[in-house]
């Protein structure tokens, strides 16, 4: 179960804090970098596990996940328009399945387990889907069947669901549609869903912002900035820093922007022109009752290249306005262009990332040109999925001439690719190709 049966919404863990072992300061956690050896202190996630205290130690079920980086990127950050060591990318690409999923992976898995699940399920854009795969093909303890929309999953996420033996659904529709089906299914045949749905796959994104102040040296950045899609990441984020507050860990938190892609923008329309807030947590249920409604009537859906954040319905939407809250959020809508302009970017100058990624440094560039974001801010940026997850997108990117351009991309509204670097043709023959490099 993940909603409650009365009124709908999802759960949220809370613990008693006051009943378990808190550390008294965030530098704590520091020594568990001498005890590499003991999987759950190299865990990226688990050796915060007094932050996330549901699971006794020997239950945990980790595969080295959150082993990420935070990279400072002077080229990046004059892109977005800041100061040259202002810009950070977290680096996320760095999992074992090559996305931040599997920080809240190792935590639902940890908990399925527990619960003696034997089945687990999930809808995915893809990188879900592939997280859960590997989790279940390491911890051989539960099997896995996903949903998948159809023609919508970047191939390399499809290689690794079908290579880790996952069961794989592919479903006519699109995301919106294989979650709604998933979740029916889960809860009649008694399944466990690992969607973002779940509260303990929140619990262990939480991580991401823990490794973040870890890598500031634990002082808190001006901003975070967050690609937004079914808005796990984002809750989580917020979460984090609520509890980090509370505890006394922090002296204070950083504001959030989440980026949505502009096809696929229902928080960005319900939170920036519609106003909606998450007041109290007496939120307007009307308004986005009506919103959904009439996204119904129209047949509205979600339409990006960024297929990692192609989703009209995010299912965290209520607790992303409580993470708003708590960090004087701000959300922005940016176009494919700007995606992709922004990921040939942070490719050529830090790290390299998929389509859906880059919306966070699309977002921290446009935020910058607004004045929300100030030249001298210390900014975080979340690269959310590895390059090589849809290589498509880029080749399609980087091969664009001003006489041509990729049918996919240009239906998308990308119709220039300024940061190109596409395979020069040259003949085999030595002088040609010397005379090539030599004109660069
Ligand atoms: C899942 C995913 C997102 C969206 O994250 P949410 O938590 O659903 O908002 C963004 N980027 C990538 C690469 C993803 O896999």
């Amino acid at each position: 179960m993940t909603s409650c049966p009365k009124c709908g919404e999802l759960l949220d863990v809370t613990y008693h804090w006051d009943q378990v072992p808190v550390p008294q300061s965030l530098r704590e956690f520091e020594k568990r970098w001498s005890t590499r050896n003991n999987p759950i202190d190299f865990s990226g996630v688990w050796r915060f596990r007094e932050l996330l205290p549901f699971a006794h130690d020997d239950q945990i079920i980790t595969i080295g996940e959150g082993q990420t980086m935070l990279k400072a990127s002077a080229s990046v950050a004059r892109y977005a328009g800041l100061n040259e060591d202002g810009l950070f990318l977290q680096y996320e690409g760095l999992n074992p399945s090559g996305s931040f999923k599997d920080n809240g992976m190792t935590a639902a898995s940890t908990h399925a387990v527990m619960v003696g699940a034997k089945v687990a399920a999930c809808a995915s854009t893809g990188n879900t889907s592939a997280s859960l795969a590997i989790y279940s093909s390491v911890a051989q303890k539960f099997k896995v069947v996903v949903f998948v929309g159809s023609g919508k999953i970047a191939f390399g996420k499809l290689s690794q669901a079908l290579d880790y033996g996952a069961k794989t659904l592919q479903i006519q529709g699109d995301f919106d549609d294989a979650l709604a089906r998933v979740r029916e299914v889960c809860t009649q045949e008694g399944i466990y869903l690992c969607n973002s749905v779940n509260p303990f796959r929140l619990e262990g994104q939480k991580s991401i912002m823990f490794r973040v102040l870890e890598s500031l040296n634990w002082e808190v950045p001006d901003w975070i900035v967050v690609p937004g899609g079914n808005l796990g990441n984002s809750s989580a984020f917020g979460k984090a820093f609520m509890e980090l507050k509370q505890l006394g860990l922090i002296d204070r938190i950083p504001r959030l922007a989440i980026i949505n892609a502009q096809g696929a923008n229902t928080l960005y329309q319900l939170y920036e022109q519609h106003g909606m807030r998450w007041n109290g947590g007496n939120y307007d249920l009307d308004q986005s009752t009506d919103f959904f409604t009439q996204m119904d009537k129209e047949n509205r859906r979600a339409s990006t290249l960024a297929s990692a954040i192609e989703i009209n319905r995010p299912v965290n939407f209520s607790k992303a306005l409580r993470a708003l809250d708590v960090c004087d959020g701000v959300v922005r809508e940016v176009d494919d262009q700007q995606i992709l302009d922004a990921k040939a970017q942070v490719g050529a100058g830090g790290l390299g990332c998929e389509p859906a990624s880059a919306a966070s440094v699309a977002g921290a560039k446009l935020l910058k040109s607004e004045g929300v974001i100030a030249a001298g801010d210390r900014v975080v940026c979340i690269l959310t999925g590895h390059q090589l997850k849809d290589p498509n997108a880029t080749v399609a990117y980087h091969s664009a001439t001003d006489e041509h351009m990729d049918e996919k991309l240009s239906s998308h509204g990308v119709n220039t690719a300024p940061f190109s670097n596409g395979p020069i043709v040259v003949e085999n023959d030595l002088d040609k190709i010397i005379e090539v490099i030599r004109s660069f």
